[in-house]
């Protein structure tokens, strides 16, 4: 299977950005698999109509409540309704910026998983946890996979919060040694097996050594998905 290559827009780009992004990698990549792109709400619609089948549209959030007064929110319903069939949840930004805990972000999984969109979850620890990433992961995991028998629809994206928009890339033994980490916790813990992406200042100038690794199935990438030449770049690094 082709690894993810997934784009993580954040609160940039622009409806003028969508058309001519898509025609490149209509021009470019028409034989790219499991391409995702997340984007913020207001544009999922435009995009997925845009890119059809060619890419997978995501939101970058989505609320666990089903519906009802929770002003400014948006459901996984919602964020489905709209054309995404991907949600991210538990980026560290809403984690940092918006405290959003494991236990908010547990039932915006169920809420997602329920409306039929694939998510995929993001764990990481700061610089100053890094010497204890082991504990922070395995809370993150343990905590925000609770109750969850099922993980055909989910991917997790290790991120390093130090290595996200820093410039900074962990190194590719630090990442083998983080992703096995994970996927032993994930198969001891739920018994299951579960696809692993990098995320964390990837660019096309270091993607084919991230994406050569066997340990990792995919790459987040923020910064370097905004322009289609780079995403597509890194795509095709595969
Ligand atoms: C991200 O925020 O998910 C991310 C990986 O950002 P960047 O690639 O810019 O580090």
């Amino acid at each position: 299977m082709d690894k993810y290559i997934a784009a993580n827009w954040k609160m940039n780009n622009d409806f003028s950005d969508i058309a001519p992004f898509v025609k490149y990698i209509k021009k470019n990549a028409k034989h790219e698999k499991n391409l995702i792109v997340c984007v913020p709400s207001t544009m999922i619609k435009t995009f997925a109509d845009t890119a059809k089948k060619l890419v997978e549209t995501g939101a970058e959030n989505c609320y666990f409540e089903e519906k009802g007064a929770f002003t400014g929110e948006i459901s996984a319903n919602m964020v489905k309704s709209a054309g995404a069939s991907y949600v991210i949840v538990g980026h560290s930004e809403r984690r940092q910026i918006f405290g959003e805990t494991n236990e908010m972000l547990n039932k915006k999984l169920v809420a997602a998983l329920k409306a039929g969109l694939k998510v995929i979850f993001c764990i990481g620890e700061t610089l100053e946890e890094r010497s204890k990433y082991k504990s922070v992961l395995k809370k993150e995991i343990v905590e925000g996979f609770a109750g969850i028998t099922d993980f055909s629809n989910i991917v997790i994206a290790y991120e390093p919060v130090w290595a996200i928009g820093t410039g900074v890339v962990a190194t590719t033994a630090d990442i083998v040694k983080v992703h096995k980490y994970i996927k032993t916790l994930v198969k001891d813990t739920f018994g299951a097996d579960v696809a692993v992406l990098y995320g964390g200042s990837v660019k096309p100038s270091n993607s084919k050594e991230i994406l050569a690794l066997e340990e990792v199935d995919g790459v987040l990438i923020g910064g370097a998905s905004l322009k289609a030449e780079d995403y597509i770049a890194i795509a095709q690094s595969r």
